[in-house]
């Protein structure tokens, strides 16, 4: 159907990332991702699938409008947001987007956070607010994180951060991603601070 999407989950939490960390928000989890990052431990494939309106009557249910709406995934560019956009405009949210970048955001969205989990050369979002790179690709080197890094640093972004890799099995990488925001001090260290505050 033109106005339905498949839906992993809506929740009401904060955000927990970026330059938005603390601010409530209703999270619209989408199903799907075709990307297949090996460390991946996102359940991207249970859900149903929602016409527009339901979406926006359950994010009102749970947070005030005014507040964000974060859609995210799985890959939320793998469907068609444009209708989910307008009507989230229509309700009084801003809308946020947090996408791998592996093809352009049409919609018309307020705030994009790009997580490339390819290669630069495979990123085809190459614009938004703030871009986030984890450091799982290419893994434990700083001389390779620092190469694999750099040409992101030459998008039009206006924050870039750096994500120690966070997994079930603990969190990796976290000095050289120091080491890089001290090389390179337009990069700023992430955190996942809704792990720490132990929320949705
Ligand atoms: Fe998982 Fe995100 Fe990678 Fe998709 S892009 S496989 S959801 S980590």
């Amino acid at each position: 159907m033109e106005n339905s999407i498949r839906v992993h989950s809506i929740f009401a939490t904060n955000q927990g990332e970026g330059a938005w960390i603390g601010q409530a928000a209703a999270f619209i989890r989408l199903q799907g991702c075709s990307v297949g990052c090996a460390w991946c431990d996102t359940d991207y494939d249970s859900g149903e699938t929602l016409e527009v309106g339901e979406i926006i009557a359950r994010a009102c249910a749970i947070v005030c409008p005014g507040a964000i709406a974060v859609v995210t995934g799985g890959e939320p560019t793998e469907q068609r947001l444009e209708p989910l956009v307008e009507e989230l405009h229509r309700a009084g949210f801003r809308a946020h987007i947090e996408t791998s970048g592996i093809r352009h955001v049409t919609a018309a969205f307020d705030w994009i956070t790009v997580s490339p989990k390819r290669s630069f050369d495979r990123t085809e979002q190459r614009f938004g607010n703030e871009l986030k790179l984890v450091a799982a690709y290419p893994p434990d080197n700083i001389d390779c994180l620092a190469a694999h890094a750099a040409p992101f640093l030459e998008l039009p972004f206006e924050y870039f951060w750096i994500s120690p890799l966070e997994h079930p099995k603990g969190v990796f990488n976290t000095a050289i991603c120091q080491e890089l925001t001290q090389r390179e001090p337009r990069w700023r260290l992430a955190i996942q601070a809704h792990k720490y505050w132990n929320i949705p």
